[in-house]
């Protein structure tokens, strides 16, 4: 168990320096556009030795989220600043950073943003390391197809996860209903392996993910053949192996697919260090 405290840093959001904050105190006001609409975009990024890993992916992601929910664009130097002091004073060892960007009150209009390092849930751990019992399940509402953001408005996909969790599973993987095509996790990309083959999800909708971005560059120049391509369940059943990738959780294998079960490939670890390294070039 890691008990250490959250830390916290304000980002100001028309300059000035990024400003820690006790984290058992309150700090979002009942009228903040999160509280009230799920309004307001995110990162969560993984912390190495020291450092947040694909920092400049997750900071043109949240960039790109931010001119999509039309929010002024924010800075790199100020973001980074906060990151590095929350990391310095979190301390050694894997954890979990995420960078909070709200619309703001509607009494100031003023946006409200912070970073929070912290450690990594259990269960992420756990699962790691154990691999995730999948449902498959149509994604009920459409994403804007053209640049999606990575809003905070995830009620609808908790929902959805907690309806898996009583159903025996463990995460949940969406199919678009118009076409039935595989879409993403609740929180990860989908990618598969089979021989030297890296296959993920490309229909509208999908979250660009970082992670996947990062091994499939990193998978290429090692000699692996990595491509987007429209995918069905039935493509993911033929594969050798199914994981589940994103930002914190790295790299978690699916073993069950709704009713398919998959055996663990003979190259899992060659698989695990692949996306290791890709995390860390
Ligand atoms: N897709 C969705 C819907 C997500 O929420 C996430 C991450 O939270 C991802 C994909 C994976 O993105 P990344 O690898 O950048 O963490």
């Amino acid at each position: 168990m890691n008990n250490k405290q959250p830390v916290i840093y304000i980002v100001e959001p028309y300059g000035g320096s990024a400003r820690w904050h006790n984290p058992n105190l309150p700090m979002v006001f009942f009228d903040d556009a999160v509280v009230t609409r799920g309004d307001g975009v995110f990162e969560s990024l993984l912390v190495r030795d020291g450092h947040p890993v694909n920092l400049q992916r997750h900071f043109e992601r949240f960039s790109n989220s931010a001119e999509v929910m039309d929010l002024a664009a924010p800075s790199f130097e100020k973001w980074e600043e906060a990151t590095s002091l929350a990391i310095a004073e979190y301390g050694d060892g894997e954890a979990k950073c995420t960078w909070t960007y709200t619309r703001g009150r509607k009494s100031t209009g003023h946006p409200s943003c912070w970073v929070v390092v912290q450690p990594i849930a259990e269960e992420v751990l756990h699962q790691r390391e154990k691999g995730v019992k999948a449902h498959v399940t149509e994604r009920g509402w459409l994403v804007p197809a053209d640049l999606p953001a990575k809003t905070l408005n995830y009620a609808a996909t908790m929902a959805t996860m907690r309806q898996a969790l009583k159903k025996g599973f463990d995460d949940v993987i969406f199919t678009d209903p118009r076409t039935g095509n595989v879409l993403e996790g609740a929180t990860s990309t989908v990618v598969s392996f089979k021989g030297k083959k890296l296959r993920t999800p490309a229909s509208p909708g999908i979250l660009p993910g970082t992670t996947q971005a990062a091994l499939f560059e990193h998978a290429t120049a090692e000699g692996w053949r990595c491509k987007s391509k429209e995918m069905t369940i039935k493509d993911l059943e033929g594969a050798d192996s199914v994981w589940l990738v994103s930002s914190v959780r790295v790299a978690t294998r699916v073993k069950q697919l709704g009713g398919h079960k998959f055996k663990a490939p003979d190259n899992e670890q060659e698989i695990r260090d692949l996306i290791d390294a890709a995390l860390n070039s």
